[in-house]
């Protein structure tokens, strides 16, 4: 069932139906107007960012409405026993996620152990509670592909068992489309209007705008760019033309197709200086794979190293891709939204204007940042490039001169998924 926001004089609601699911207390606020009322926004935030954000806000401070009641608690089973009530079917990596359940009356006050895919360690414990219901809320870390994982929970001598899909996706994607192609489309293809139709939509789904409209060099770019991303070149490469039943035509359909689009601003753990302080500089773009990248290295980096740590600078996303990719004065590769430059951390929690030499460098940081690049499985290890020698003591990146400044990471191409 969708959810809403309701405020009343005393409280913002989290709403289900006619009931709440969670509720943020306002405080009175020492400020100089009387009556006013102020709340923190961490929880508000988590109800927005949720998998299923609330469709509306409906205001009822000063109405005298009353305020609502909670969500009835769902019976517990008969003793002894334990039950999951939700367990989401998809889960992304790096999103946090919430499993709840009931358990007997005897089981009140109990530890419930979570074990998923039959390992020997629970991966996390909670207590049954008054109410007789337990709550975990976890995260999982990355993978590479789509996977099945089983969950058990256990409290004393009964268990139940639930299972979930974990997707390697952050960013929202069209998903998978058949296309049904009659010929080859592009350059020099046999491009009949139907078959070019489709490529044509399914590019701008896709987030390729530039195949819109009517121009066959404009779509003929657009499958270059797009051949460009699947095969892993930084540099614009392909024939321009899709073949029947051909790789290209193949990712074309796929559920991961890259798409392309604006890269993130801001998220947990990163910044992007290039979108969000560079407004005339526009290598703002890049496909939709490097900005999973982006974003889960940034949660990667929050959970690893900087969440109990303060002034500490968050990855400092720069250059990706021009709008719409290609050629770029600015640098060698580039040209495909697979590679990308992070500024370099400063002592202190500011970023960028500085080098690996410098006193203000944060070098603790840079270490983390890279770590936290390199925990996901689609960076390319090979291609890390930043100049500092102790960095690369350690393994962590390799020496290409201009790269004294900031780190330049690219992404593998991952396996094709239908
Ligand atoms: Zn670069």
């Amino acid at each position: 069932m969708g959810t809403w926001i309701k405020e009343t004089d005393k409280a913002i609601y989290l709403m289900e139906g006619g009931h709440y699911r969670q509720k943020i207390d306002k405080s009175p606020h020492q400020g100089e107007v009387e009556g006013e009322t102020f709340f923190r926004t961490e929880v508000l935030k988590e109800w927005l960012n949720s998998d299923e954000p609330p469709g509306f806000f409906l205001v009822s401070a000063g109405t005298d409405t009353d305020e609502p009641e909670p969500l009835p608690v769902t019976p517990p089973p008969v003793s002894p026993s334990i039950r999951f009530t939700k367990v989401p079917a998809l889960v992304k990596i790096y999103h946090p996620y919430q499993l709840a359940g009931t358990a007997s009356d005897d089981l009140v006050g109990e530890t419930v152990s979570l074990y998923v895919d039959n390992n020997q360690t629970a991966i996390a414990t909670t207590k049954v509670n008054d109410s007789k219901q337990w709550v975990f809320q976890s995260i999982f870390l990355a993978v590479p592909k789509p996977q099945l994982r089983r969950l058990k929970v256990v409290a004393g001598q009964v268990t139940d068992v639930a299972s979930l899909t974990l997707t390697p996706y952050i960013e929202k994607h069209p998903g998978a489309k058949k296309l049904a192609l009659s010929a080859s489309v592009g350059a020099g293809g046999a491009n009949r209007a139907s078959d070019v139709k489709r490529v044509r939509e399914r590019l701008v789904d896709l987030g390729y705008d530039s195949a819109s409209g009517s121009s066959m060099d404009a779509l003929i770019r657009a499958i270059q760019l797009f051949q460009t991303a699947i095969s892993g070149s930084t540099t614009i490469r392909g024939d321009g033309r899709i073949d029947v039943g051909f790789s290209t035509q193949q990712f074309l359909e796929a559920a991961n197709a890259p798409q392309w689009m604006r890269m993130p601003g801001q998220g947990v753990g990163f910044y992007n200086v290039e979108v969000l302080d560079q407004p005339r500089d526009t290598h703002d773009y890049g496909i939709d794979w490097i900005s999973n990248v982006i974003r889960a290295a940034g949660i990667h980096y929050e959970l690893a190293y900087r969440k109990n740590r303060s002034e500490v600078a968050p990855i400092a996303i720069n250059d990706v891709s021009l709008p719409n990719g290609g050629k770029t004065p600015d640098h060698a590769g580039h040209q495909s939204g697979n590679a990308g430059d992070v500024v370099l951390p400063r002592k202190g929690g500011r970023f960028g204007n500085t080098r690996w030499s410098n006193a203000n460098y944060d070098r603790e940081a840079t270490e983390e940042i890279l770590k936290a690049l390199r925990a996901q499985p689609w960076v390319n290890k090979g291609t890390l490039y930043f100049n500092d020698p102790v960095l690369i003591k350690k393994g962590l990146c390799r020496k290409v001169s201009g790269h004294d400044d900031h780190i330049h990471f690219e992404i593998d191409v991952p396996p094709k998924i239908d």
